[in-house]
Order: structure tokens, then C-alpha cells, then sequence
């Protein structure tokens, strides 16, 4: 059967390299090259950008940002069994496809990437969150990226796109909405993987904003969050306790009620306390 890129179909490849998925690793793949490029094409036109790509596996979403035009894409792989596979696409689109073996916690691509850079990966569920908060986190901002398209898990996606008030609303969303503006693209279900997982799963796009949405100190924010995020269902006058002097005083003066709860309030309010508290 013909693809969309000339190349063969990814099923053809995965017996062509023995590549049955491993559960450890997180490997749920996408077959359907037209559904990867429609990702590719969900984070915005890649004609004039490098692409970081987190987990390729045996290329799908690869093939889909190549096909959309992303002028260089550095693929971290960290399953030693999927870059002959890669390399395969590789030689087929000389001088845009860079293939790391590694893990991508510990690889740094950056001097790899040129400006503007878009993150977009299918990434795997037990690295996702922690690899989304290093790249919220980093020393300065703004960072190496302009934007992150990212799959996660349905309800990963939820709480990372939630407004106040309800219930998916936590730290998560709270830092993502204090530096970049973020919505769930597309919506995909169990089917569209091989293997086939038990959860829906989601495509998150996030714009970095240039600065922060409110002035505050990141390590201050990211403490009084822990704090009260950490006991849910807490009034902050309690979860809070001696954050400040007089705390009900300093709550209030920030539009804070004392008896609220950290999942009532939003980032505004959270960054001005930050403030107090930094001085
Ligand atoms: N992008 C492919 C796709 O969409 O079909 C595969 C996605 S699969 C959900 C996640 C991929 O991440 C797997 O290929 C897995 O081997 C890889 N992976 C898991 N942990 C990793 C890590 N720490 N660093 C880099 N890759 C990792």
C-alpha cells in the first residue's frame, strides 16, 4: 500500500525490525501516518522551525513532521531496538532528521536545535509529566521552545488545561497557565494506538508566553502551590499556616477569603501571595 511518504507502512517495519512494543517503556505507537501528520500539522506550521522529538519508537509521528516540512527534527529514542528504523527515514530526508540514542531526561539537544524550536512528541506516560514540568522549569525564561505539542494520557491533558474551580484544577495547570497559553487539540481514542491502552488519550498545545502571565518568584510560587495543593480540600488559612506573620491579614489583602481553598483560587491571586512572601 502507498504512503504519504513513499516510505513503507509502519506495521511492514515493525516485523522488518522485530519491534514488538514493551510495556515499560511506555510504548503505545500510532500507525496511521495520516493521523500523524494531522499532529504535526495541530502544532502550527513547521516549515521555518527544528523540532525536538521525545520517543519516535518506530517513526510514526517522525514521518508526519517530515512530511509537514519541519526544516531539522532531533529525535531522542531511548529503546536501542527502534534507530535502525529511524535511520531508515533519516537517509530518505538527508540533513533533517537527527536520531539520538538515550534517555531523554539526561540528553540535552539544545546545542542540536536552532530558533524558533517546537516541541512535539507522543511522549511515554511515565516520563510525561516530569519531562512537561522540566521544560516549564527551566533557569531562564523564556526558554529553548516556542511551543509544546504534546500527547498525554486524557486526564494528564485535563489537568494540565484546567481552570479553577474544577476538578482536574491543581499545581499543574496553575504553572502552565502562568507561562503559556494552553488548549487540548485533538482527542484520541484507545483505537488509534497499537497497542491498544486502556484510556483515552489527548494533544496538548502550549504557547509559551514571552514573560510570565503575573510577576512572581518561581521557587516562592512553586512552595506556597506545594503547600497548598498538597492538602486538598484544606481551607489555605490552615495549609498555609506560617507562611506569613499574620496570614488571614495578608490572604485578605491579596482577595484571598481564609476559608477558601487552594482548588478555588486562581493564578493571580496565588502569584500576588507569592509576592508578599518574597517581599
Ligand atoms: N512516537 C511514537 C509514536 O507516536 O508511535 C512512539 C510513542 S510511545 C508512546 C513512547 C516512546 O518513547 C517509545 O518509543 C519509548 O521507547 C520511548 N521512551 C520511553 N522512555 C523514554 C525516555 N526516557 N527517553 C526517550 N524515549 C523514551
Amino acid at each position: 500500500m502507498a504512503t504519504i511518504d513513499g516510505l513503507p507502512p509502519l506495521r511492514e517495519v515493525m516485523a522488518a525490525h522485530d519491534l514488538i512494543a514493551k510495556r515499560q517503556l511506555g510504548q503505545n505507537f500510532l500507525l496511521d501516518l495520516n493521523l500523524t501528520a494531522k499532529i504535526a500539522r495541530s502544532a502550527g506550521d513547521l516549515t521555518a522551525c527544528d523540532v525536538l522529538e521525545v520517543g519516535p519508537g518506530p517513526g510514526g509521528l517522525t514521518r508526519g513532521l517530515l512530511v509537514e516540512g519541519a526544516r531539522h527534527v532531533v529525535a531522542v529514542e531511548k529503546d536501542p531496538r527502534c534507530i535502525p528504523a529511524l535511520e531508515e527515514i533519516s537517509a530518505v530526508y538527508p540533513g533533517r532528521l537527527t536520531v539520538l540514542q538515550g534517555d531523554a531526561l539526561d540528553i540535552d539537544t539544545t546545542a542540536l536545535l536552532k530558533s524558533p524550536v517546537r516541541v512535539i512528541a507522543n511522549l511515554p506516560y511515565n516520563v510525561g509529566t516530569e519531562l512537561l514540568i522540566r521544560w516549564l522549569t527551566p533557569a531562564i525564561w523564556p526558554p529553548f521552545w516556542t511551543s509544546l505539542t504534546l500527547m498525554f494520557q486524557r486526564e494528564v491533558a485535563e489537568r494540565i488545561t484546567a481552570k479553577p474551580r474544577t476538578e482536574h484544577y491543581g499545581r499543574l495547570a496553575l504553572l502552565v497557565h502562568w507561562r503559556c497559553d494552553a488548549r487540548i487539540v485533538l482527542t484520541l481514542p484507545p483505537e488509534a494506538f497499537t497497542p491498544v491502552p486502556k484510556v483515552h488519550s489527548a494533544v496538548v498545545h502550549l504557547t509559551r508566553l514571552e514573560a510570565p502571565r503575573y510577576p512572581a518568584d518561581e521557587k516562592t510560587l512553586l512552595r506556597i502551590t506545594a503547600q497548598a495543593f498538597g492538602q486538598r480540600r484544606k481551607m489555605l488559612r490552615s495549609s498555609l499556616k506560617g507562611l506569613l506573620p499574620d496570614l488571614e491579614a495578608a490572604l485578605e489583602s491579596v482577595g484571598i477569603p481564609p476559608t477558601a481553598r487552594a482548588e478555588e483560587i486562581g493564578l493571580e491571586a496565588f502569584c500576588a501571595l507569592a509576592r508578599l512572601v518574597k517581599g
